[in-house]
């Protein structure tokens, strides 16, 4: 009769974990009256955030070798590139977002999700701190604690405000889901606040002025979103105050969209102007009020212009709790968390950043660079061999493949610029090595590799990369002699981080997209607005989004987007 009922076995393991107990930590158990040996205890990796770094990093990872728990505010993962067409409804929010859930419950193996902030990483512990975003728990606070042997850092970045007086208050960001979500409603606000009777033309026209802050790839693309939902959808439904509509873009620097081929910024500018955006460039914001924007120009001085609704985006700063972690692992003076190229904090054995919360730092570099020195001139002569010094560079190029890009493109690769001696002949027995100069080419590969964009392509790499890596620790660690590990002894286990990049798109409104492939191949016009189509639908997470994503287009493409105030 009790032969359905739990049997004892279990009735202790849910005991153990009623109480706490921490289950996976039993080195075996009675089942029917048979012991069943288990293993040892997996190691429990912690990841923090649901972005495109972290989810990477989930979905590639073998969740079956880990205890895996996962620490977010949000539980779903946004994909981030589609956000300016989410402020004029030309897609919705819900079809750009996949529940983390809904990802993980694919994986072999038990993901935890815990749906909360972070607010303190503790490396010297091997524990997080974090507090529950949705209320408060029965304790009253809301705060609990995850250890971790393997934390995996992935908490991206905030806007940037540089400061600005009155940005935090009067200013709209747009980095989050609920960030375009206001933009769209305080879009139609602006709109309805214009047409209400008793208003003057000024006081129109002030409503109806949209500025954005900063001439990045975000800004521009919204600027664009915003003149086409105008001109597209709005001119129509409210066609007395359609004319009072003005864009404008400011920009510190001299052109809008520097990071791309300066074909795709004129084309851009051009096309601003042909569109009626009002692009502003050398001007300074320095102060945002409720009423007006006070920028400075070095020809006209201070100015103020009224607006209805600004949107600030000027880039990336870093968040509170990741200035906190750098100061516990000794990067106080840094701007950015710094890592070594297999993307672990330097300071640290086992945590992880990735994303656009850390950078791979040069200094490793160079500090690494200066120990394979050190260990090559065995006898401390400051000299060594050409065969030494072959040696030298060819662990320095294992290890770094950009410095042997470097190399590789100023003609390098024979080495006869570090040969050489000081009257110019090339030594083959002994010659003074040129550290110096090596150590400026270093620092000459540092400005172009080591800031790798903040781009959602250089997060899902390096989550990619990273769970890569993860998944062949244990395989690494019985077979030191394995193919994939880099044999000789004080030497890392994976090959370094290797950014691909795979090309930019600059979407400028119109059904016109500016594409920079790889290869510094530019193209520009109606065709690459179609490859922008493909490539986005492909690259979303799920079938679900995908069709989501693509019947939003075709319902904006046949019924124009929709303008309500929800
Ligand atoms: P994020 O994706 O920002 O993820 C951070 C995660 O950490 C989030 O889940 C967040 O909820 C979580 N988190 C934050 N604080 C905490 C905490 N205290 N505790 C726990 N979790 C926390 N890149 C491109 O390559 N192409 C594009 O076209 C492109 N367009 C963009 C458009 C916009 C509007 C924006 C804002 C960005 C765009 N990017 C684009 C950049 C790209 O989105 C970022 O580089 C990318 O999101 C970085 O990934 P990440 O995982 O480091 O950070």
């Amino acid at each position: 009769a009790l032969g359905r009922g739990p049997s004892i076995s279990k009735l202790v393991v849910l005991f153990a974990v009623s109480s706490g107990g921490l289950v996976a930590y039993a080195d075996s158990r009675l089942d029917n009256g048979v012991e069943i040996p288990q293993g040892p205890p997996k190691k429990k990796v912690v990841v923090l955030g649901t972005g495109w770094a972290g989810t990477s990093f989930l979905k590639n990872l073998d969740t079956s070798l880990y205890d895996v728990q996962v620490v977010s505010p949000r539980n779903y993962f946004a994909f981030t590139p589609l956000l300016p067409s989410v402020t004029c409804g030309t897609v919705e929010a819900r079809s750009i977002v996949e529940p983390i859930r809904n990802i993980v419950k694919k994986k072999d193996g038990q993901v935890k999700f815990w749906e909360a902030e972070c607010f303190k990483i503790d490396p010297a512990n091997k524990k997080v701190l974090c507090r529950s975003n949705i209320g408060t728990n029965l304790d009253g606070n809301g705060e609990f604690a995850v250890e971790y042997d393997y934390l995996v850092v992935a908490l991206g970045a905030k806007s940037n405000t540089f400061n600005t007086p009155g940005v935090e208050e009067n200013c709209h960001f747009l980095k989050e889901i609920e960030d375009a979500q206001k933009i769209r409603r305080s879009v139609m606000d602006c709109f309805e606040r214009a047409c209400l009777p008793n208003l003057s033309d000024e006081e129109r026209e002030k409503n109806l002025h949209f500025v954005v802050v900063g001439g990045g790839p975000t800004g521009v693309e919204f600027a664009a979103e915003l003149h086409d939902y105008v001109s597209e959808d709005l001119a129509k439904l409210y066609p007395n105050v359609k004319d009072l509509v003005k864009i404008s873009v400011i920009e510190a620097g001299e052109h809008i969209l520097t990071m791309f081929d300066k074909r795709i910024t004129k084309f851009a500018e051009d096309k601003f102007q042909r569109d009626g955006i009002n692009v502003k460039t050398n001007f300074k914001v320095v102060k945002v009020s409720n009423k007006a924007i006070t920028m400075t120009n070095p020809s006209t001085g201070e100015v103020s212009v009224p607006y209805g609704m600004a949107v600030w985006s000027t880039g990336i700063g870093t968040r509170p709790v990741m200035m906190d972690l750098m100061k516990e692992v000794g990067q106080a003076g840094r701007r950015v968390l710094g890592t070594d190229e297999w993307l672990r904090v330097l300071g640290t054995n086992n945590v992880y950043a990735l994303g656009d919360c850390a950078t791979i730092s040069q200094r490793k570099v160079m500090e690494d660079v200066s120990a394979i020195f050190k260990v090559a001139d065995k006898d401390n002569s400051g000299t060594l061999t050409v065969k030494e010094i072959k040696e030298v560079l060819d662990d320095i190029c294992v290890r770094y493949p950009q410095v042997e890009l470097y190399l590789k493109t100023k003609q390098m690769t024979d080495f006869s610029y570090l040969l050489k001696d000081s009257t110019g002949n090339v030594n083959e027995d002994s010659i003074e090595l040129n550290i110096e100069e090596f150590k400026k080419a270093l620092a000459n590969v540092d400005s172009q590799v080591k800031n790798l964009p903040a781009t959602a392509q250089v997060a899902a790499q390096q989550g990619e990369y990273l769970a890569r890596c993860f998944n062949r620790m244990k395989q690494c660690e019985e077979k030191p002699e394995g193919p994939r590990r880099i044999r000789e002894p004080g030497r890392h286990r994976f090959r370094p981080f290797r950014y691909r990049h795979l090309g930019q798109f600059a979407p400028l409104g119109g059904e016109q997209t500016a594409a920079q492939l790889p290869g510094d191949w530019i193209s520009i016009g109606h065709s690459t607005q179609w490859l922008w189509y493909s490539v986005y639908a492909s690259k979303q997470v799920s079938w679900r989004t995908r069709m989501l994503v693509v019947s939003d287009w075709t319902r904006r493409f046949i019924f124009g987007r929709d303008s309500s105030c929800i």
